[in-house]
């Protein structure tokens, strides 16, 4: 089978969801089943069968609290339990339907995570390293390589990384080499670094996520880059495949190049998830 285990009801930033608010209103909302199911008909035109919601944490007013930054604070619009119950409703009436959720890896904020997970009806939770204290590892807005260079960057973030899978309170970690998104690479110097931080992910257990989104940024590649993918399989991190779909036509997308990277890297399985228990399901078209 083939999987979309990241993807978005809405655009980031607010500019950006009133331009495109027509499209979920005509269906009744971004919380609505048919605003899901367009999700799902992507997903299905393109061989999919699965598809997982995993709505950045960043979005509900249960976070807003967790970063100091306004436009953390902003975003914070949502409630998670109307996100939950909108999901469960549409996997109700039939939709192949994962309740997920993109939390940020916040030092720190480790028990207010642990709150937050706790008693909801998620099938997957996703790690992510956006932040590195003030500094945006992909935000456009705070960019961290205004304030640092590419060696501290990509340092700072393998520890990030390395901690987030160890902390356990995560099934996948997303975008596992983020740092690259506006084309900054990882410095050769840190090579043995990402060495020992592939072989603390793999010990960690935790899933690393095959990512196309990478092909629509700056860098133009998959997240991780397929010799990255290969060496994550080599220590026995199992996969998952993804899109990061901010609109339904996103989702899958790419998905030739990123189901070839990863047969490339021996991965003959996908993980799949159901309410946050992983089992391995045969890596193909259909
Ligand atoms: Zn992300
Ligand atoms: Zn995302």
């Amino acid at each position: 089978m083939l999987t979309d285990y990241h993807m978005h009801l809405q655009p980031d930033g607010r500019d950006a969801r009133r331009a495109a608010a027509h499209r979920w209103e005509a269906h009744g909302g971004h919380l609505s089943t048919g605003w899901i199911g367009e999700y799902v008909a992507r997903a299905r035109s393109r061989a999919v069968t699965e598809i997982a919601f995993t709505e950045h944490v960043h979005r509900f007013a249960q976070a807003r609290d967790w970063l100091d930054n306004p436009w953390w604070r902003e975003e914070a619009t949502e409630d998670v339990d109307a996100y939950c119950d909108a999901l469960v409703a549409a996997r109700e009436a039939g939709l192949p339907v994962l309740v997920g959720v993109e939390m940020d890896w916040l030092p720190g904020r480790e028990d207010e995570v642990a709150r937050f997970l706790e008693g909801r009806p998620f099938d997957l939770v996703l790690g992510s390293v956006h932040w590195l204290g003030a500094h945006g590892v992909d935000h456009p807005d705070f960019p961290a390589w205004d304030a640092m260079d590419a060696q501290a960057v990509w340092s700072a973030y393998l520890d990030e990384l390395v901690a987030a899978a160890r902390s356990g309170l995560f099934d996948v970690l997303a975008h596992p080499d983020l740092p690259k998104v506006f084309g900054h690479r990882m410095p050769a110097a840190l090579a043995e670094r990402l060495d020992e931080a592939v072989a603390a992910i793999a010990a960690s257990g935790v899933a690393i996520e095959c990512s196309s989104a990478g092909l629509r940024k700056p860098v133009g590649e998959l997240y991780p880059e397929p010799g990255l993918l290969a060496r994550l399989r080599a220590a026995g991190a199992p996969a998952t495949l993804a899109s990061d779909a901010h609109s339904p036509d996103d989702v899958a997308a790419d998905y030739p190049t990123a189901v070839a990277a990863l047969r490339g890297a021996g991965y003959e399985t996908l993980t799949r998830f159901r309410g946050r228990t992983p089992t391995q399901e045969t890596l193909r078209w259909g």
